[in-house]
C-alpha cells in the first residue's frame, strides 16, 4: 500500500498541471498580404473606417438631411454657393428660391457651383414643372452637368418621347438610361451619381469618366465609360481634375431643384 502512494505521489509530481503557470501561446498566424497591397488580410495596423452620419431619406414632402461628411451645396435657403456665368464674368445666381427648392427663371442663364468637384458622390433632387407645356426635348428640360462637360439629362419623360439618347437620366447624346424610371411632373425625383473623373497627361487622354447613376433608386447607368463631352463624337475637354457642376437654363423650362450634395471620393489606398 505504501509502494502505491508513493507511485502515485510522483506521477502527480511529475505529470500534473500546474495551474499556476500561463498556457503555451498559440503560434501567431501570420495572414498573407492582399496582391498588390501593402496590407495583409486582417490586418489590424490597417486603418479603420472614418465614421459617418448618413442623413435621412427624402420623401415627395420634405428633402432628407445630406450625410455629416458631404458638401451641401443648396439646402433650400438660398444660392450662394452658384453663380451664373455671363460672358466669362461670375455674377449672382438668380433663380427663384422659395419653400426649400430653386427654380429656373427665364432669361437667367444657368447655374454653376462656385466649388469644384471630380470624382465624387453627387446626390441632386428635381421636379418638372407640374403644369404640363411643350413636347419632346421641350418639355421641362435641364440638365445636371459633372464637371460642367458630361450632362445628365433632366427631362420630363412622362408620357413624353423623345430620342433615347435624350431621355431623363441620358448621358446626354451618348448613353440612354438601362431603363426609364421617371416620375410623374411635378413629383421629386433623385439622382444618386458615382463619377469618376477623367485623366489627363498634358492632352492625352489616360483614364476616360465613368459614371454609375440610380434614378429614383433605380440603376441606370452601371460604371458607364464616357465617350466624350456632351454635343460632341467622342472628344473631350482637357481638364484638371475638378471642374464645376453646372444646371442648365433649357430655353427657361422651370425645372425645380432640391437637396443638392457632394462627397469628393478618395482613391483607395493600396
Ligand atoms: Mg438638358
Amino acid at each position: 500500500m505504501r509502494f502505491v502512494l508513493l507511485v502515485l505521489t510522483l506521477s502527480a509530481l511529475s505529470f500534473g498541471q500546474n495551474p499556476a503557470a500561463p498556457a503555451p501561446a498559440a503560434p501567431k498566424r501570420e495572414f498573407p498580404y492582399l496582391p498588390g497591397s501593402k496590407w495583409r488580410l486582417h490586418d489590424p495596423s490597417r486603418p479603420l473606417p472614418t465614421r459617418v452620419n448618413p442623413g435621412t431619406e427624402s420623401s415627395q414632402e420634405k428633402p432628407g438631411r445630406a450625410p455629416s461628411d458631404a458638401i451641401v451645396l443648396f439646402d433650400g435657403a438660398n444660392l450662394d454657393q452658384w453663380v451664373t456665368i455671363t460672358k466669362g464674368v461670375a455674377g449672382p445666381a438668380k433663380w427663384k428660391v422659395e419653400n426649400g427648392y430653386m427654380e429656373v427663371v427665364p432669361g437667367a442663364g444657368s447655374l454653376e457651383s462656385k466649388l469644384k468637384f471630380g470624382t465624387a458622390q453627387y446626390h441632386v433632387e428635381w421636379a418638372a414643372p407640374d403644369e404640363i407645356k411643350g413636347s419632346d426635348q421641350g418639355r421641362g428640360n435641364s440638365g445636371f452637368y459633372l464637371m460642367h462637360e458630361y450632362e445628365v439629362q433632366v427631362l420630363d419623360n412622362w408620357d413624353n418621347k423623345t430620342y433615347a439618347d435624350g431621355w431623363a437620366g441620358a448621358i446626354y447624346n451618348h448613353q440612354p438610361p438601362l431603363v426609364d424610371a421617371c416620375r410623374k411632373p411635378g413629383e421629386w425625383q433623385t439622382y444618386d451619381i458615382v463619377f469618376e473623373a477623367p485623366v489627363f497627361e498634358g492632352d492625352k487622354l489616360v483614364k476616360p469618366p465613368y459614371v454609375t447613376v440610380i434614378y429614383n433608386g433605380v440603376v441606370i447607368h452601371n460604371h458607364l465609360r464616357i465617350n466624350g463631352r456632351y454635343n460632341t463624337g467622342g472628344t473631350y475637354l482637357v481638364q484638371g481634375k475638378e471642374a464645376p457642376i453646372l444646371l442648365q437654363n433649357h430655353s427657361g423650362d422651370r425645372v425645380r431643384f432640391r437637396n443638392i450634395w457632394v462627397r469628393p471620393l478618395k482613391d483607395y489606398d493600396e
